[in-house]
């Protein structure tokens, strides 16, 4: 892009490009040093909430990586580097993995793992899930598969193809971040979805924001008429919860219930089954 700024802010942002593309390099290396060994990488799993009766239902798979020398890295710092480097491909079917694991080691429970494009575009990505799932000895109906819209951007029939094959097979298959796209409503037309999960943007501003409350109550509406669970991300507080019970939203998911936490917290704090429903 910079280089249609023309020549003198080229050469003005030159040194600070080399520095951006040195460092995703070195991540990228790191990366996949990480994934040859192991180390450092895990999977933390954030528990979804049924809306109506308070319980834990389900469990969203989180990757962590503690770089080394970095320290712990956001998703966001790496995911980036990992799908244009093509890492995704096996860091994606290592965090599939591990939450197919903890699918059997809770089998109550449902787990969810985001997918990337990058993973969907691969020609056998429907055999190689397969393979992982069968492998941990997992049901498919356990295992739901999270995508984002801005992923279906291109290559939108064969995505709905992949997505179609999935779900014959038993595999669940939800809508990540909705709401944030271009054209949501189009996505929900041509990929038949089990799931939507309500971006956290609109959930924030909740308690004072009307239209965003009128954004939410629309969407679940929409859902449920089109016989989807719909679920809301990034629930904080009290308020919103109860705000989102009210207007049917199906289960909940956020910081007020908790953080994600590594494999053996999540299963103390399920064992714990609090309701919170109850929680004052
Ligand atoms: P996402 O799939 O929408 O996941 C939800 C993100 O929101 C997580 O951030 C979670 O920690 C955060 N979150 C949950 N509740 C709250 C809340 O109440 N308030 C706030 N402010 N945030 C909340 P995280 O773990 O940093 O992941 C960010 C994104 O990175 C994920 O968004 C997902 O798109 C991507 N990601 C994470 N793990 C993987 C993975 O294994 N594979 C792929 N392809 N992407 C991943
Ligand atoms: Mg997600
Ligand atoms: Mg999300
Ligand atoms: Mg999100």
């Amino acid at each position: 892009k910079a280089k249609h700024d023309g020549r003198g802010r080229f050469q003005l942002f030159a040194p600070f490009m080399d520095e951006t593309v040195k460092l995703r390099g070195q991540i990228e290396d790191e990366l996949r040093h990480a994934l040859s060994d192991g180390q450092g990488l895990s999977v933390h799993y954030q528990p979804e909430v049924d809306a109506q009766s308070g319980k834990v239902i389900g469990l969203e798979a989180l990757v962590r990586w503690n770089h080394p020398v970095r320290g712990p890295l956001a998703p966001g710092e790496f995911i980036p580097i990992a799908e244009e480097s093509g890492l995704i491909v096996p860091l994606g079917e290592w965090v599939l993995a591990q939450a197919c694991r903890m699918a059997v080691r809770l089998p109550d429970l449902f787990v969810a793992v985001n997918v990337s494009a990058v993973q969907l575009r691969t020609g056998n990505f429907v055999e190689r899930v397969v393979g992982i799932v069968t492998a941990a000895g997992c049901r498919p109906g356990l295992i739901e598969l999270e995508i984002t819209e801005s992923v279906l951007l291109d290559e939108e029939s064969a995505a709905a193809a992949t997505l179609h094959r999935l779900r014959d097979l038993g595999f669940r298959v939800a809508l990540d971040d909705f709401g944030t796209g271009y054209s949501s409503l189009s996505y929900l037309r041509q990929f038949k979805v089990d799931k939507i999960k309500i971006d956290r943007s609109f959930i924030n501003n909740l308690g004072s924001d009307a239209e965003a409350a009128a954004i939410v109550t629309s969407v679940v509406t929409l859902g449920h008429a089109m016989g989807l669970t719909v679920t809301a991300e990034g629930v904080e507080n009290r308020e919103q919860m109860d705000r989102l019970s009210d207007a049917g939203c199906n289960e909940l998911q956020g910081y007020f219930f908790t953080r994600a936490l590594p494999e053996d917290a999540v299963v103390a704090f399920i064992a714990k089954q609090t309701n919170f429903r109850n929680v004052a």
